[in-house]
């Protein structure tokens, strides 16, 4: 469906030549600042590279839109910035009243899933789409599909009529606005139009853009031998570990891909090696989330029986051969006369299986860019600039990102209306 604040070319603006709020962007996070600065009365201008706005709501979740998490912890999210600041903006929106603003502002029923993931009860990402352009919409603001923000510059000193910046646009435009937010997302999966523009043109302006890298991404494997595993899925803990020091773990669903792994532990784990602190970061798996001491001792009661049924009992079945072979153990060794060096062995694989990752799959398959604009160089208040007065960021832009299961459109959903509601409030009120 085709929403009426969608254009194809660029509007004339309201008032004297000049735009009060230019959003870049037109992904969750700039069509909730779109819409709460329309809600406060401020009409906004949403310029979208792609023709047809919002892809990644459309293909997220599964094609089903993992909409929000039910429960929030600090936890869920990792940013270089400070752990307070990541907090005042999450509380700033709590989970109740934003999932109120989809049920009962929006209208879209939604369910809770036993993964705690929360899904419109259609399991249809349009409705969510359909519901915030109506929105969008019905407060006057009007997005442009199709067109790219190219240049930003800030006009020094501030214009006459209040601009404060110009935007370039591609096919040829100029824009004049008092106020940009940059909602432009991060780098992965570019095909839905997030490319990293908004980085560039962020450190453009002077701000310090941090390292950035593939988060929630399928990770490479050194060694060839789980591929022969492919399809295969089964709860494991992943931990990682620096040496003997334990970083994190965490358990899930894992997936074995033609390339190495997957599945949703491993997509949250991905940043321990994909991200800033990475040196020496080795991820281990615990296969059904039993350590080396569970297994150990499942191993001591089973008796009389060869390890090639014992464990065929307990794991897939491909899966068995290969771990008895990596264990260098003789399958139809009974439990019961193992050495101490195989039995020893046998534990490692089955409870801290080194994975030796080499590498990720890249932006094509990540779901979300780690690193980006330094939440220390904005306010936490408002979201904007604490460099450039008038610029604002919301959404993957920014250095932060949340896990699996809702958290990064929750992160996109509360720092849109931020922004939002602060391009509405008189200077200072924020
Ligand atoms: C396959 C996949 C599935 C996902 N599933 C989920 C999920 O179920 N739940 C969840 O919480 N998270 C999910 N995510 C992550 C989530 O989609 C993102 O974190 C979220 O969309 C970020 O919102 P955003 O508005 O900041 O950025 P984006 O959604 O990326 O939107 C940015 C928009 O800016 C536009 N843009 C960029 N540069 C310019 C420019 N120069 N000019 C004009 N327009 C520009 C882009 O075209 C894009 O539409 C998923 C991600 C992927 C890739």
């Amino acid at each position: 469906m085709s929403a009426p604040c969608i254009v194809q070319s660029v509007p004339p603006p309201p008032e004297g030549g000049v735009w009060p709020v230019v959003i870049v962007g037109a992904g969750a996070a700039g069509l909730m600042a779109g819409v709460f600065a329309g809600r406060c009365g401020v009409r906004a201008l949403l310029l979208e590279s792609r023709p047809k706005p919002g892809a990644k709501i459309r293909v997220s979740g599964g094609g089903r839109c993992n909409v929000l998490p039910s429960v929030v912890e600090l936890d869920d999210f990792a940013t270089e910035g400070s752990r307070n600041a990541l907090k005042n903006v999450l509380a700033s929106w709590p989970l109740k009243e934003c999932r109120a603003f989809f049920e009962r502002d929006l209208g879209i029923p939604l369910k809770v899933e036993d993964t705690g993931k929360v899904f419109p009860v259609s399991d249809d990402p349009a409705q969510i789409l359909d519901a915030l352009f109506s929105e969008l919409g019905r407060n006057g603001a009007q997005i442009v599909g199709g067109v790219r923000a190219e240049e930003l510059t800030p006009l020094a000193p501030e214009a006459a009529d209040g601009a404060r910046f110009e935007l370039q646009l591609s096919p040829t435009a100029r824009v004049r606005a008092r106020s940009v937010v940059l909602a432009t997302g991060g780098l992965s999966l570019p095909k839905t139009g997030s490319d990293g523009w908004g980085y560039t043109a962020a450190h453009k302006l002077g701000h310090t853009v941090l390292r950035r890298y593939p988060a929630l991404v399928p990770l490479a494997s050194l060694e060839q031998r789980w591929a022969e595993l492919a399809g295969i899925s089964l709860p494991t803990t992943v931990s990682a570990l620096r040496g003997e020091k334990l970083l994190g773990a965490r358990t899930g669903d894992f997936l074995f891909t033609h390339k190495g792994f997957s599945g949703p532990v491993v997509l949250d784990q991905s940043r321990l090696v994909t991200g800033p602190d990475h040196d020496g970061v080795e991820l281990a798996a615990s296969w059904l989330g039993l350590g080396p001491a569970e297994w150990d001792l499942k191993l001591q009661k089973g008796g009389a029986r060869s390890v090639l049924l014992f464990l065929r009992d307990l794991l897939p079945r491909r899966m068995v051969s290969l771990l008895i072979d990596f264990a260098r153990v003789p399958a139809d060794r009974k439990l019961s006369e193992m050495t101490r060096e195989e039995r020893r062995r046998l534990v490692h694989v089955l409870g801290q299986c080194p994975l030796s990752i080499v590498g990720d799959e890249g932006y094509r398959s990540a779901e979300v860019t780690g690193g980006g604009v330094a939440l220390d160089e904005v306010s936490t208040k408002t979201l904007e600039s604490r460099l450039v007065p008038g610029l604002y960021f919301c959404g993957e832009v920014l250095d932060v990102i949340g896990r699996i299961g809702g958290f990064n459109f929750l992160w996109a959903w509360v720092t849109g209306r931020k922004v939002g509601l602060a391009l509405a409030a008189p200077r200072g009120e924020t």
